[in-house]
């Protein structure tokens, strides 16, 4: 059977869940109602935001997101347990995440159960979650580890009783991006009336690679976090996804790129994470050019050296000035102080940047630049 091609891909976006879940992280209410106003005015497809059975806080938390109003569909994560989803219909959230453990090795040393038991558990659980009307993702914990066959069984229960999409996770982050495209390429031509959706872990650097390759097989929904943030080595990052989609595979999400830095900044205050600067995407100095030619190529024409333009994402272009500047970044960065440097008084000039940088094993700053202009305008005083 012919799939349709993908043209649209849906991001549903888990900072408030799976993010939150990072060791040691917790959202205030207010941060979480930031977050999730940013992501909606950002066009983000859907927000997961909550798990209801963990208690009277969290319930209340998701509720206050519910009365917010957004146009980003809220989507909360269960357990395969009736209690867990009546929890979240209470929030009044219309979409529920349905998670079991699919991989034999969890089925029998976590659950302690059968692939059998598991089977009627998520019966009842998504039976129950239909007959109340609600959106349904089913969540294969583990899928990435889980035998094939068990998963189509699964897939086939998710037809039957008309769930809505299907969850492969990549809970450890253990796949490569072939082995990812691989499995959901089968999954998708086995069971085609089934939408699937991918969530990935980095525990090896792979989880926006291996959200990319799920898609090019098929998956039409996606799951990400802002930065990257969730348990251990984090989720696939928003904005990596995004941008990659959009830049490497010529995709369109709909999402407002400019956000992103904002996002990122937000995100990393409530979770007191710092983002490194060299971080893909919103890192603050991944637009930063110091080598000679570099900066030139930047000058002359910035398609020369950055793949996309920094402010689609909200960030700036920045010359460095440096051990390894040449005369047309200094010139620029220089211009930028209001001074105008003629090119035989950027040369002079290059030779003190070395040396200070050498000696400071940094940059230069506004500061130094000014006080190294300082001097060479005395010496040609002294000299006149
Ligand atoms: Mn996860």
């Amino acid at each position: 059977m012919e799939k349709e091609s993908v043209t649209q891909v849906i991001v549903d976006d888990t900072t408030l869940r799976d993010g939150e879940q990072t060791a040691g992280v917790v959202f205030s209410r207010s941060e979480k109602i930031s977050i999730a106003r940013l992501l909606d005015q950002a066009g983000v497809h859907e927000i997961e935001c909550g798990i209801p059975a963990m208690g009277k806080e969290e319930q209340s938390a998701v509720r206050a997101l519910v009365d917010l109003g957004l146009r980003a569909r809220l989507i909360t994560w269960n357990r395969a347990i009736v209690s867990d989803i009546r929890a979240s219909i209470e929030c009044g959230v219309s979409a529920v995440d349905i998670s079991i453990s699919v991989s034999d090795i969890m089925i029998e040393h976590k659950l302690r159960k059968s692939r059998d038991l598991v089977i009627e558990q998520l019966k009842t659980a998504l039976g129950f979650a239909k007959e109340h009307g609600l959106y349904v993702s089913v969540g294969g914990e583990d899928a990435s580890r889980a035998e094939t066959g068990f998963l189509l069984d699964l897939l086939r229960v998710c037809r039957s009783l008309g769930a809505d999409r299907f969850r492969f996770c990549d809970t450890l982050g253990i796949l490569d991006p072939f082995a990812m495209h691989g499995k959901i390429a089968l999954l998708r031509q086995s069971v085609p009336e089934v939408d699937l959706e991918v969530h990935t872990h980095n525990d090896l650097g792979m989880a926006t690679a291996n959200a990319l390759a799920a898609i090019r097989a098929g998956a039409r929904f996606v799951n990400t976090t802002v930065n990257g943030l969730g348990e251990r080595a984090g989720n696939a990052a928003l904005e990596e996804v995004v941008m990659a989609l959009k830049v490497a595979c010529g995709m369109e999400t709909g999402i407002d790129t400019h956000r992103f830095l904002q996002l990122s900044r937000l995100v990393s205050k409530a979770s007191r994470r710092p983002v490194p600067p060299w971080k893909a995407v919103v890192g603050k100095r991944v637009f930063a050019h110091e080598s000679g030619i570099h900066a030139d190529g930047v000058i002359k024409n910035p398609k020369n050296y950055e793949g996309f333009d920094p402010s689609e994402v909200g960030l700036r272009r920045y010359l460095v000035v440096g051990k390894h500047s040449g005369t047309s970044g200094i010139i620029e960065r220089y211009q930028s102080l209001g001074i105008t440097l003629a090119r035989e008084e950027a040369e002079r000039l290059l030779v003190g940047v070395r040396t200070l940088a050498e000696r400071l094993k940094r940059p230069l700053s506004d500061s130094d630049l000014r006080m190294l202009y300082g001097e060479i305008t005395d010496s040609l005083v002294a000299v006149a």
